[in-house]
Order: structure tokens, then C-alpha cells, then sequence
């Protein structure tokens, strides 16, 4: 058999996740964001399930060539606008709206060449400290970017540091109300998490709802919430399959640097799959997966290409022959159960974030179409 690691990228889970989206902010357009290759899924295979967005969130112009090529012809934001006065053009002819968080920025803008105006959104930081211009400051670069020729339309936007925390968005949103009440454009703050949080809060969500880790089906704020209890669904999930297996007496050991001991006889399975996968080499023994669908724990250290399953509560159900058997090492088994990511990067002590961003390359990848 080849190595038998794979990903799945559910369309269904894409569509319901959206649908639920919309649901939390009913009077707010959706930019779904689809930046770091559409959170490691991948823009060609998440665009059936997201194509009914109202727009799109990218970081890289490479990223807006996919949607254009894919045919998709609405809205397209360059969340961070242009690194180099270049990209303008890019913006220009794949018509990208983008957004002018500094002053290098206008400076370019204002030397641009363009047949078609621009519309940009003016980020305000308001309190990130990251990308945008102080709350003090945003009026007379509005005005500035207002007077230029290259400006058809001048949207406003922030992004909150605290959104995952109860109440952590509204600070944010006052200053940034306070600081934009008397300039018109359309207006951009939440992300997933200001979105959960805040449900059908439209002062919050305003006219465009930038959402991402909620579309793939990942919580907000694990583990006070599961993906389960915000009704979102898996969207990647990640199988392997058991190798070769090994009787363990008491006292053996497990692994490099020898982390794990048996406590008794026991018999584990080694899995294809390792943290030059992207599965996080943090993640300590106890760490949960699921094979056959059956839950059970990670033993000693992720190597590699390889780690180790304890397969002893199977093995006591009366499972004999364990090569081949399906591992899922987080999303759905192939027979329906779950393992939530969210679970797997908290044992890891990281988010779903980064294991959905840090899929490796060597990983074969594989659409469910939804069938409906
Ligand atoms: C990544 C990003 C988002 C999406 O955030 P999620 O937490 O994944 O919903 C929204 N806005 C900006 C500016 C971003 O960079």
C-alpha cells in the first residue's frame, strides 16, 4: 500500500458552517477569508462550498488569481492591501478591493495609474497595534485618501486583539465608532469570534462580517464552547492508518527518549503519520485519536513520519488483527465519529488555527462533494 495519511476537505460541513455564519449576523454581507490557502484546506477545494459568500478575504494576490480563475467575480479583499506600490496594479486588474493601513500606502496609492478607481477600506488600529492608523489620525487620511482621484470608495475597518473574551470586542467598537461617526462608507469589524460572541449584534457586525476559523469549523473559544455546542461542523479531517503494532510488557518503553512506559503488558499501534505531516510534535501521551472510530490516547513522542496509539481498549473488546486499520487524528472517522480539532490542538497547547494552517505539503488530499 502507498503511505495512507490523508486529508478530507468536507463541502457539506463548508456550506452548513456558512449558512450558520450568516445566521449569527443576518443583516451583514459575509467576506468568507480564504488567506493562508484558505486555512490550509485549500482555495480550489473549499470554493464549491464557499462560492455563495458575498466576498472574499485574502492576504496574497496569488490568492485572488485562484477565486478570478475559479470564476468567481464579486467582491475580493487584500485584508492587509499592497506590500509594494506593483501590487496596485494587480488590484487594478483583477479589480481587488484592498486595504490602506498606513501611510506608504496612500503614498502609492497617489502615484498610481489607474483606468478604474479603487475601493479601499481604511483600517483603523484600535488597539491591536499591528496594522492601521490611530484612531487620532483617521479623519484627516480619510480626507487625504477622499481627494484622490485613484479612490471611487473608501470603506472603514478594524480588527479586535480581545474579540475571543466576553466583551472583549466593545472597547474597541466604541472607539472605533467614536472616531468614525461622521464618515460615511460602509464599515468592517468582526471576525469569527466577534461574531459568536455577539450574535445578531449589527452595531458589531456592521455591513461586512469577516469570518474564517468559524466557516472551517473550529471554535471560538475552546474549550468554554466546542464546535459541537456552536453547531459548526468539521471540515478537515485527517486519516491514517495503523502500520505495524507491538506487545508491550510492562515496563517498555515507547518512543524516542523513552517518555512513555507500560505499565503493564499492552499492545499499541504506530500510525503513518508524524510532525513532518503537520501533526504537532506538543502534543504529549493522552493525547486523544480515534482508530477504527473508537476513541483512545497518543503514546510517548511524535516522530517524524510516525507515532504510537495505545490500542489495549480495542484489543480487550476482542480486535485482533490491527494493520490496516483506519486512524483519525482529528474530523470524522470514515464510519462517523468525531474528533473535534480543537480537542487535539488544546492537547497540543495550540489552537485549530495552526494545525489546519500547518497541514504539510506531502499530504494527498481528498474533496467530499456534497451530494444534495
Ligand atoms: C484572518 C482575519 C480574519 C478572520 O479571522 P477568524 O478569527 O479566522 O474569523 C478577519 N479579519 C482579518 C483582518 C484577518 O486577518
Amino acid at each position: 500500500m502507498t503511505r495512507p495519511i490523508k486529508a478530507f476537505v468536507d463541502t457539506k460541513a463548508l456550506k452548513a458552517n456558512l449558512s450558520c455564519v450568516r445566521q449569527k449576523s443576518a443583516q451583514s454581507q459575509i467576506l468568507s477569508v480564504v488567506k493562508a490557502n484558505a486555512y490550509g484546506h485549500g482555495i480550489d477545494r473549499v470554493f464549491e462550498g464557499l462560492k455563495g459568500s458575498d466576498g472574499f478575504g485574502i492576504l496574497q494576490v496569488g490568492e485572488a488569481e485562484v477565486l478570478r480563475g475559479l470564476g468567481f467575480r464579486g467582491p475580493i479583499v487584500l485584508l492587509e492591501g499592497v506590500f509594494d506600490p506593483r501590487e496596485l496594479e494587480d488590484c487594478s486588474r483583477l479589480q481587488l478591493w484592498h486595504a490602506v493601513h498606513c501611510m506608504e500606502q496612500v503614498d502609492w496609492l497617489s502615484r498610481h495609474k489607474t483606468h478604474k478607481a479603487h475601493r479601499v477600506f481604511l483600517k483603523m488600529n484600535t488597539g491591536m497595534n499591528r496594522l492601521g492608523f490611530r484612531p487620532e489620525q483617521f479623519k484627516s487620511v480619510w480626507s487625504r485618501l477622499n481627494a484622490l482621484p485613484q479612490i471611487e470608495e473608501i470603506s472603514l475597518m478594524t480588527h479586535f486583539s480581545d474579540a475571543d473574551l466576553p466583551g472583549g470586542a466593545l472597547s474597541q467598537q466604541s472607539r472605533f465608532d467614536q472616531f468614525t461617526q461622521d464618515l460615511i462608507g460602509e464599515r468592517s469589524l468582526s471576525n469569527s469570534a466577534a461574531l459568536f460572541l455577539n450574535p445578531l449584534n449589527h452595531a458589531l457586525h456592521q455591513d461586512w462580517v469577516r469570518a474564517g476559523l468559524a466557516l472551517y469549523g473550529g471554535s471560538v473559544n475552546y474549550p468554554q464552547q466546542t464546535s459541537a455546542d456552536w453547531s459548526l461542523q468539521a471540515v478537515m479531517s485527517l486519516r491514517s492508518k495503523v502500520i505495524a503494532t507491538q506487545d508491550l510488557k510492562a515496563g517498555d518503553t515507547v518512543g524516542y527518549g523513552s517518555t512513555f512506559t507500560a505499565k503493564e503488558a499492552m499492545k499499541i499501534g504506530i500510525v503513518a503519520c508524524g510532525y513532518a505531516d503537520g501533526y504537532p510534535r506538543s502534543a504529549e501521551s493522552g493525547t486523544p485519536i480515534l482508530v477504527n472510530g473508537q476513541r483512545t490516547r497518543t503514546l510517548g513522542r511524535v516522530s517524524m513520519d510516525m507515532l504510537s496509539v495505545d490500542l489495549s481498549p480495542l484489543h480487550l473488546q476482542g480486535h485482533i488483527e490491527f494493520v490496516g486499520s483506519e486512524v483519525t487524528l482529528w474530523g470524522t472517522a470514515s464510519t462517523g465519529q468525531t474528533l473535534d480539532i480543537d480537542e487535539v490542538a488544546h492537547h497540543a497547547k495550540t489552537l485549530s488555527y495552526e494545525l489546519m494552517c500547518g497541514l504539510a505539503n506531502r499530504v494527498p488530499f481528498e474533496v467530499i462533494e456534497d451530494d444534495a
